[in-house]
């Protein structure tokens, strides 16, 4: 399916969102980013596409609650990760809440920041509510993945996949193995 600007899904696939949230938290210290928590920064970096029920409910996708709007801003990511840490904090969790909400900020951002370096669709609200503009990144080298499995099994698939392989979860490799061996438990 192409990616038209008013309808299907324009963005990198949910694993390769979940994958670089997950290398995204190797950057935290091993006692902060535990691999419950990298399981959380997963579910933050897939939330924003809850969004594209507007589409059944009829909402343009320019309008601030369309898809790429509201839910992909940084506001919402700063919103989310203190819900989600609140959550945490409710349950006992004895993890640092200022590493885990930047964390969550970060997995939850980082869906936004991808789907803006897509090639297909709308710009993304990063400032929603408060500015509806709609923005890109710079470089835009994520072919946009297509609705349902029928078409994610297909010729236009295959060729998403490589691609998101290239540039999502290769960088997202790159990073890791940089960023491991520095991995370390620590009390601050
Ligand atoms: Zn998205």
């Amino acid at each position: 399916m192409s990616a038209h600007p008013r309808s299907g899904f324009a963005m990198p696939s949910v694993f390769s969102h979940a994958v670089a949230a997950c290398a995204l938290g190797t950057a935290f210290r091993n006692n902060e980013t535990t691999a419950p928590v990298l399981v959380l920064g997963a579910l933050c970096s897939v939330v924003p596409d809850i969004d594209v029920i507007s589409f059944a409910l009829g909402i343009p996708y320019e309008h601030v609650l369309g898809h790429r709007g509201l839910t992909h801003s940084l506001p919402f990511a700063a919103a989310f990760a203190t819900i989600l840490v609140s959550l945490l904090s409710t349950f006992g969790t004895t993890q640092r809440f200022s590493a885990l909400w930047v964390y969550f900020f970060l997995a939850t951002a980082s869906h936004g920041v991808l789907d803006a370096m897509t090639t297909g669709g709308l710009g993304i609200a990063f400032f929603a509510p408060f500015d509806s503009a709609r923005y890109w990144m710079p470089w835009r080298p994520i072919l946009v993945s297509p609705i349902g499995a029928s078409s994610f099994f297909s010729d236009r698939g295959a060729q998403v996949i490589a691609n998101e392989l290239l540039w999502v979860w290769l960088p997202a490799l790159v990073f890791t193995v940089l960023v491991l061996p520095f991995r370390r438990n620590g009390t601050r």
